[in-house]
């Protein structure tokens, strides 16, 4: 409660003091002295009356405590006094805040006392009670010490005996029972009251449908399920078999409120319920009364008429708390592929994936489920001031760790070695004619890895099979694609094709032709590419997409705006399986776990495919005639981090309303919520000359389902539950091969024939390398490349300015599933090796080192997260293993180097892809900054830092259209110190060392505002962050900054604009405020729209900050 402002007019002085002092006489003691307390009364009574009106107003509510004070003072009692308190401050327009200021003088307190002296009368005065309770009912609520109060000075007692001895009388019984709401919305007294046989006394009250006393039976039920929210209490009332009561109950009231009249009575029956389901044994006693069937049924019936809708939404929110916990159908949940590492990591998840026995059960384990470990708490938490804000406790607050470190662990002998990877800074060019600084990856590398590459082959139908010889043909289709009926341009092409390939068993297709438009894509060198490329499980097949090239389409694909009740809709249909056992399939039609993965061809089912680069799904169950539960794979070496999908599905029919439901997500919320479509790539549209991907499904949404993780897969935590990604789909081809995936795929295979292509870009001006920089685990290439201009002559002083050019560190994809960030950096790549004079600037500018995909083995196999190590290679950068994260090791020993001849680069980025927000932005790094969000206590020389760590996106936030300065973070987190951005902040002291994260979904600012983002402005971007870097070069150059002295104005502009307001440029995750649909819209099924203050169901509720903390950690 605010207090009052005390601008009293000096005159006031004298009024506050005694007010003061009656203050400390009404704490002190009540009764003391009651002669002192008179005189004083009188003595405020007369300033006020005497000064008149003009200034009452901020003292009313003291007057309202003089009001009440007075006849207490004088020893007697007047209801006149009370109604006076009734009339001026409760009942008035603009009560509320009269109310606040009455309560925060201690006005409740005084109300109580009334109710402990009147109760003294015997017997009390009905009347006196009945005042006192109705005021307190309006008053009470207001007061955030209220029960606390009541329980301690005994009108808790009062009120309830007082409600035993006047069960008819429903005068007095109607205030008695909202006083009682208010009490036990405290848990101490919720419990006290249980005891005390309140709950019974509810059970009296409440029945079936009546006309009657309905609003006596409405706070009767929200007393109830207040009570409720206490495990002891609700162990209580399933002892007592309430259960099937209330739930007969809620069924009468149902059929018998035809007109709706008392939806909030139903309600507040469903509230009992779902706070009954709190426990274990409640959620038990509701299934053994048949409680599922019930709401389902009701629910039903409720669907059509919308304002029943608050009914519905409870009831689904019961019924999924409900639901049987199942296991995920699984033999494990380790992946199915493993990998055999040189040597397993000490400690960490890998470790104990390792050192699990065999034949353990890791799906579920058997304190899964387990809530009810039934500790009563009896704090009064509740009633401390939670105004906590959502502070960030990952804030790095160890102001040494803010700090450059300064020892260099590495000796420069060790580091020389690195030196090669560094030609051009001590290049001469005297020989210039002959030397070729290029050195192709793939001839280096194709020579060795193409012996392991036996199985290569394009799937054939019917003879034939094994390798086909003619690469220079289109592959075969798996699904069987005919060749296309009917007139038509397009088709006429694929006739043409057809007719060529006489006699063939299965149509072969025309590869469309996209040179024009995809200047980096050749079918023909993708597949060169795909031998030499090394996954686990040693795939074969070559998915059509990444084959075909995607032409990013023309059209808008906007930002899906949600149906309203769609998540509803999913969930009850999910529930129909436990109402209707009988109609589901349950027909597993894909299944990798089984060796041979065999494929169900018997034209009722789809058929699933994920054997290909980058592919990921594990099994699909269908469910239904058209519903299919899918299960993504782990990560390599890991039993979780499952989230990208990429699979093909074909035999589809055209016209049927397809549901398809990944039942094993994880992250607790998901853009999926929040208008983002998964991504469709059609064979049949492709072979028409519409190569891409789409954004398609509808009906899409995410919500925690019934399977539950195991404590293995859920990091120690027990219980929690996976997620379900729900998509409809209803397919236009017949005889289409189709293919889903979480975003744009872009493969390893895809990089290096970008890479090679790029290669053919390069003009006797542009200076380009590509090195490889090691193996990976997998035995696949990490390239590295570097870019500049050629010097113009081989003078000394252009060899000297090409050497001494400022270099900028580049990478990308450490994360597989996001690929977007491989967009980027192709949008960059092209960008440098283009001819425009801008890149021509750009490229005499820089030297520009590049590792354009941290994780090949992550990509290759179809991982979301990890390396074939099992672990976030972004986690890795503080002491990367050299066996383990040799990707990093390298990167990281390339940066090392270059500090220690002392070049760091001017800019380090790491391309990331992020999948709870929206737009693209930057995280840096900045002391200042963070210091500002903790209480660390530095001194200002300490904290003294250049501000250039702004300009770089404040010049993007400026020129790209998908930027956004506003979702930036300089703040430096403890989850993050191992992180590439922070670690070559720290220890390489690159002050513009940054993360640049693109959204998965799509823009809510800026030209882009509404459009989901696809793989042309993931590319803008790229090449925007290049032009970006030209600007800084501009501002930030020594040289030319003679000629340009003005833009140094720029920059102090442009950080100035910004830097008005450092807090408001921390950002928090939870970045989706507005939910369209009014409950379970978070997708966190078992949380409580209002604060629940023993919730008991410890999955839901309590861990959701430390799980959202989670998601803050794993977004980098
Ligand atoms: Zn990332």
């Amino acid at each position: 409660p605010r207090q009052p402002k005390t601008c009293f007019v000096p005159s006031n002085s004298r009024v506050l003091m005694l007010l003061g002092q009656l203050e400390r006489l009404n704490r002190e003691a009540m009764l003391a002295d009651a002669e002192i307390g008179r005189q004083i009364t009188a003595k405020i009574l007369h300033l006020i009356q005497t000064q008149g009106e003009k200034s009452t107003k901020h003292i009313l509510g003291y007057t309202m405590t003089i009001y009440l004070l007075e006849p207490f003072w004088k020893g007697q009692w007047e209801n006149n006094s009370l109604h006076y308190v009734n009339d001026r401050c409760v009942c008035v327009p603009g009560g509320g805040r009269r109310v606040g200021v009455f309560v925060s003088k201690g006005g409740t307190g005084i109300l109580l006392q009334l109710v402990l002296s009147g109760s003294k009368e015997s017997p009390p005065s009905e009347e006196l009670m009945l005042q006192l309770h109705s005021l307190l009912a309006k008053v009470g609520p207001k007061d955030r010490k209220f029960g606390v109060k009541a329980r301690l000075n005994g009108a808790l007692n009062v009120t309830v005996n007082l409600l035993k001895q006047n069960l008819q009388n429903h005068k007095l019984l109607l205030p008695c029972l909202q006083v009682l709401r208010v009490y036990s919305s405290n848990s101490v007294n919720a419990v006290s009251l249980g005891k005390n046989g309140v709950l019974e006394l509810m059970f009296k009250i409440i029945g079936p449908y009546s006309k009657k006393n309905t609003s006596l039976l409405k706070v009767s039920l929200d007393t109830l399920g207040a009570l409720l929210k206490s495990k002891t209490n609700a162990r209580r009332a399933v002892d007592r078999a309430h259960v099937p009561v209330l739930l007969y109950i809620y069924q009468d009231w149902h059929r018998n409120d035809t007109r709706h009249r008392h939806m909030l009575i139903r309600k507040g029956v469903l509230g009992c319920l779902k706070n009954i389901t709190n426990i274990k044994l409640g959620r038990k006693a509701f299934i053994d009364a048949d409680g599922m069937r019930i709401l389902y049924n009701t629910s039903t019936e409720c669907l059509p008429v919308r304002t029943l809708d608050p009914l519905i939404n409870t009831s689904s929110l019961i019924m999924r708390k409900c639901f049987p916990k199942n296991r995920l159908p699984l033999p494990t949940i380790k992946s199915v592929f493993h990998h055999q590492l040189p040597h397993v990591p000490a400690g960490g998840p890998v470790a104990q994936l390792y050192n699990q026995p065999l034949g353990v059960d890791d799906v579920v384990d058997e304190s899964d489920d387990n809530d009810d470990v039934e500790t009563e708490n009896d704090t009064e938490n509740e009633e401390e001031d939670k105004d906590h804000h959502a502070r960030n406790d990952d804030i790095e607050t160890d102001i040494n760790k803010l700090r450059p470190k300064e020892t260099h662990s590495r000796p420069f002998e060790e580091l020389k070695i690195y030196e090669r990877f560094f030609l051009e800074l001590s290049e001469d060019f005297q020989v210039m004619q002959d030397r070729h600084p290029f050195v192709s990856l793939v001839e280096s590398s194709t020579s060795k890895n193409l012996i392991n590459i036996v199985t290569f082959h394009f799937k054939t139908r019917g003879g034939g099979g094994g390798v086909n010889r003619h690469y220079r043909q289109p592959p075969l289709l798996a699904g069987g694609v005919a060749a296309q009926q009917g007139g038509g341009a397009e088709e006429t092409l694929a006739e043409e094709w057809a007719e060529e390939e006489e006699g063939g068993e299965g149509a072969v297709l025309e590869v469309p032709d996209t040179a024009l438009l995809l200047p980096l894509h050749d079918p023909d060198l993708y597949v060169e590419m795909v031998k030499s490329t090394r996954s686990v499980p040693q795939y074969s097949e070559v998915a059509y997409p990444d084959y075909f090239g995607h032409v990013a389409p023309t059209f808008r694909e906007h930002i899906l705006e949600r149906v309203y009740g769609v998540q509803r809709t999913k969930i009850f249909q999910d529930i129909e399986r436990l109402i209707h056992p009988n109609d589901i399939l349950d027909k597993v039609v894909y299944d990798l776990d089984i060796q041979s993965c065999p494929v169900i061809d018997d034209g009722e089912s789809l058929k699933f495919n994920s054997q290909f680069e980058s592919g990921n799904l594990r099994k699909a169950i269908q469910a239904r005639k058209f519903e299919y539960d899918l299960v993504l794979n782990s990560d390599i070496n890991s039993n979780h981090y499952h989230q990208w999908f990429y699979f093909e599905v074909s035999g589809m029919r055209v016209g049927a309303p397809y549901r398809f439901n990944i039942i094993n997500c994880e992250k607790s919320n998901s853009q999926f919520n929040y208008g983002m479509q998964v991504l469709m790539y059609s064979v049949q549209e492709a072979i028409s000359g519409r190569p891409r991907w789409v954004r398609t499904g509808t009906d899409i949404c995410y919500y925690k389902n019934h399977f539950s993780r195991s404590s293995i897969a859920a990091g120690g935590q027990k219980g929690k539950s996976y997620y379900t990604m729900t998509f409809s789909m209803t397919f236009n081809h017949k005889d289409d091969v189709c293919y889903f995936a979480y975003h744009y795929p872009y493969t390893y295979s895809t990089l290096k024939m970008h890479l090679q292509k790029l290669e053919a870009l390069r003009t006797p001006q542009i200076y380009m390398r590509q090195d490889i920089l090691c193996e990976t685990l997998g035995g696949n290439s990490c390239p590295l490349l570097t870019i500049t201009a050629m010097p113009e002559s081989t003078s000394n002083d252009q060899i000297c300015q090409f050497r001494n050019r400022p270099l900028v560190f580049l990478s990308s994809r450490v994360h597989p599933g996001e690929t977007n960030a491989s967009w980027v950096m192709k949008g960059t790549l092209e960008f440098l090796m283009g001819s425009s004079p801008l890149a021509h600037s750009l490229r005499e500018a820089y030297i520009f080192k590049i590792v354009p995909m941290l994780n090949p083995d992550g990509v290759v196999n179809g991982n979301h997260r990890c390396s074939l190590s099992g672990e976030d290679l972004n986690r890795q950068w503080q002491s990367p293993s050299p066996e383990l994260h040799p990707t990093i090791y390298h990167t990281k020993s390339l940066l090392q180097y270059l500090a220690a001849i002392q070049r760091a680069p001017l800019v380090f980025c790491d391309y990331h892809g992020h999948s709870r927000k929206k737009n693209v932005f930057m995280y840096g790094c900045s002391l200042k900054e963070t210091v500002w969000q903790t209480n660390i206590s530095a001194t200002s020389c300490e904290l003294h830092e250049d501000l250039g760590y702004r300009t770089l996106p404040k010049i993007l936030s400026q020129m790209a259209p998908a930027f956004s300065m506003a979702s930036c973070s300089f703040v430096v987190e403890r989850s993050k110190e191992a992180t590439a951005r922070v670690v070559v902040w720290r220890e390489i002291g690159v002050q513009r060392s940054y993360t640049m994260e693109s959204t998965l979904c799509g823009c809510d600012q800026g030209k882009y505002k509404g459009l989901q983002i696809g793989t042309r402005e993931l590319e803008e971007m790229g090449a925007q962050f290049c032009v970006a870097l030209l600007r800084l070069k501009r501002l930030t150059s020594p040289l030319e900054l003679r000629n340009h002295a003005h833009l140094l104005d720029v920059e102090s502009d442009l950080i100035e604009t910004r830097f008005t307001s450092p807090v408001l440029t921390y950002v928090l995750e939870d970045e989706e405020h507005s939910f369209m649909e009014e409950v379970d819209y978070s997708a966190e099924s078992g949380d409580e729209p209002d604060n629940d203050p023993d919730a008991a169901d410890p999955h839901d509720n309590r861990l959701s900050d430390s799980e959202s903390n989670n998601h803050r950690d794993s977004l980098t």
